[in-house]
């Protein structure tokens, strides 16, 4: 008989807790200007996010706000589970016609496209019919058959997405694929949650939505933030390292997130598209650090379907990102620009290439 357990675990109150004991709860005050913390959390995109804000409690109100009707508004183009949202009737549309979506969703289809050819596959929005099939965030996830899975492979071919630039219309061509925006827009409503604030004037605040963080600014007080890596381990929680970080994004993927059990095996949301299975190899944690937490989503998952070498390879390959992986065997790997604000927190693992 089969046992399933199915297990939704989010980040965000490890790091919630963090930064609480790492910046404090009282109100800070500079020199010239008082500020109060003014933080809540709120339910969308499938995962509590959280939203500080420092600036007087009027205006975080209203900021954060702001930051939840933008939130919405990507939710409601991008979501599979909004019913006519734009990503919905265009998987709708498969095989049959163009649709208009808004410049958003343009964007992350664009980038969707791009960044499958530069991971060699690894990322690829192209697989909303495997994730279908797996289930995994849904209500009834398990092992789909070897010969459904079969039946996918060569319909993850993001050539049959077309994109008409001018008129914002998308198309797939191929009846057989769907697209899955899940590993990307939350990264991507991150960046536009600091471009709300920025616009209210906002100098310091933290985003984290369901691990995505960007902190913007310093903390008030003159110092970095500290934002605390999570321990993969399950069960274990607390941190294995902390990134000294400001005007950054940082974020994490990893095995311990999203799983479901089936006869004593794990089962996590990370899909390696060329064996339809969950990415199965020595890393259970990437942590991307970058200037948007777009790059953060999409390269985070794109290293842990890639593996140690690869991932760190390809980490080091470009400017734009540093990141941290860690391994089953709990060692931690570094890239070489993220040394120096990278502190290890817990003596069970061990910084192999300091
Ligand atoms: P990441 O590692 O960043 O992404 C993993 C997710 O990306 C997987 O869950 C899958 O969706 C997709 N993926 C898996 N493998 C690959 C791959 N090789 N290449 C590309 N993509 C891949 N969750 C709910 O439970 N209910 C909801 O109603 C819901 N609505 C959502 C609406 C939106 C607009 C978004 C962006 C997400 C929503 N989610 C929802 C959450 C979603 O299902 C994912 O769990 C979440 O986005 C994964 O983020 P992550 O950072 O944990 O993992
Ligand atoms: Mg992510």
């Amino acid at each position: 008989m089969n046992t399933k357990k199915k297990y939704i675990k989010t980040t965000i109150i490890l790091i919630a807790a963090l930064l609480l004991l790492s910046f404090g709860i009282t109100s800070c005050s500079s020199e010239e200007e008082e500020f109060d913390l003014v933080q809540q959390s709120r339910f969308a995109l499938g995962t509590y996010n959280q939203v500080t804000v420092y600036a007087t409690e009027e205006l975080a109100n209203e900021v954060i706000d702001g930051i939840f009707d933008r939130v919405a508004e990507i939710e409601n183009a991008m979501s599979l589970n909004v019913a006519d949202s734009e990503i919905n009737q265009l998987n709708e549309a498969r095989g049959e016609a163009f649709v208009t979506v808004s410049e958003d969703t343009f964007k992350l289809l664009k980038r969707g496209k791009e960044v499958a050819e530069e991971t060699d596959g690894a990322f690829n929005i192209g697989i909303g019919q495997l994730i279908a099939l797996w289930d995994i965030s849904g209500d009834d996830p398990q092992v789909p058959p070897e010969e459904e899975i079969d039946t996918l492979f060569g319909h993850f071919d993001l050539n049959q997405l077309e994109l008409r630039e001018d008129t914002l219309e998308a198309r797939i061509n191929d009846p057989m694929m769907t697209i899955d925006l899940g590993g990307i827009a939350k990264g991507y409503a991150v960046d536009e949650a600091i471009k709300v604030a920025k616009d209210y004037g906002i100098e310091h605040a933290i985003i984290d939505f369901g691990g995505d963080v960007y902190v913007l600014g310093g903390n008030p007080n003159g110092n970095e933030w500290r934002i605390g890596i999570t321990n993969p381990i399950i069960g274990e929680g607390g941190v294995v390292a902390r990134i000294f970080s400001s005007d950054m994004s940082i974020v994490s993927s990893g095995d311990y997130e999203r799983y479901f059990i089936e006869n004593d095996r794990r089962y996590h949301h990370i899909l390696d598209p060329e064996t339809g299975f969950p990415a199965d190899n020595e890393l259970n944690s990437v942590t991307i650090v970058s200037d948007t937490a777009l790059d953060g989503d999409i390269y985070s998952t794109a290293i842990f379907v890639m593996g140690l070498d690869k991932g760190l390879a390809f980490i080091e390959s470009l400017d734009s990102i540093e990141g941290a992986l860690i391994t089953k065997d709990n060692d931690v790997y570094v890239s070489s620009g993220l040394s120096e604000r990278f502190e290890m927190m817990n003596e069970s693992f061990h910084w192999v290439n300091e």
